[in-house]
């Protein structure tokens, strides 16, 4: 495995190390992108996995397990100070409703100043895909939208550049280090936006053969 090369000074012991939240849900596939992309991964699953980390994915799943699961063991607080303290972090779906705000479960670590609303397209079978226009592509992106969350659109907010819409609705935003998308880039080929997020987190990724959507890397299976 050749590693994402930093692209700026900021690696702490040795290489960098990009951490995925795996306490549920999608984190397999997270990291399978991420490796296709040259990073290290780190499953993280207590207050200690944050240490050293250059970036975090929050996967999607079920927000409100991963909340319960984080809160017992002291990690939800963790994540909320790791953020605030500045670590990168990317969080789609069920990661995205946490990363906002809400006044209804799960609990948010209110990273980004937007509201997010859970299951807001409608139940399971209400869960679509679409070709999607992201202002850092010049080509489609394909989203997967299963039990999405709606972002409220944080118009005047000069902290949040929303990075793509879909029928007038934020999807793929960014508010400093912090990227969240509603839907599921790890469950297409299309390693775009999981490079975009080793960007932010200031490492170069690695290329791959045929990134957007036929890579000829083997995948992990899990
Ligand atoms: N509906 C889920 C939740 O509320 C999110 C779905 C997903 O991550 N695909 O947490």
């Amino acid at each position: 495995m050749v590693s994402a090369a930093p692209a700026t000074d900021h690696l702490r012991n040795g290489e960098p190390v990009i951490g995925v939240l795996a306490l549920q849900g999608s984190f397999p596939l997270h990291i399978a992108s991420l490796e296709r992309c040259g990073a290290r991964t780190r499953r993280v699953r207590k207050p200690a996995d944050l240490e050293g980390l250059s970036g975090l994915v929050i996967p999607g799943g079920e927000s409100t397990t991963m909340e319960n699961l984080a809160l017992r063991c002291g990690l939800f607080e963790a994540l909320g100070k790791a953020g605030r303290d500045g670590l990168p972090i990317f969080g789609t779906c069920a990661g995205a409703i946490l990363l906002g705000k809400g006044t209804e479960r799960p609990e948010r670590l209110e990273l980004v100043d937007v509201e997010v609303h859970r299951n807001a397209y409608g139940r399971q079978v209400d869960s679509f895909s679409d070709d999607l226009l992201l202002t850092p592509f010049d080509s489609p992106f394909h989203g997967v939208f299963i039990r999405a969350p709606i972002i409220k659109d944080p118009c005047e907010s000069l902290d949040c550049e929303i990075l793509g819409k879909h029928d007038g609705r934020p999807v793929l935003l960014r508010s400093g280090q912090i990227l969240m998308a509603t839907f599921h880039p790890e469950l297409t080929r299309d390693l775009r936006i999981h490079k975009l997020f080793l960007q932010i987190c200031g490492l170069e990724p690695t290329e791959t053969p045929g990134e957007t959507g036929c890579s000829q890397v083997r995948e992990k299976s899990y």
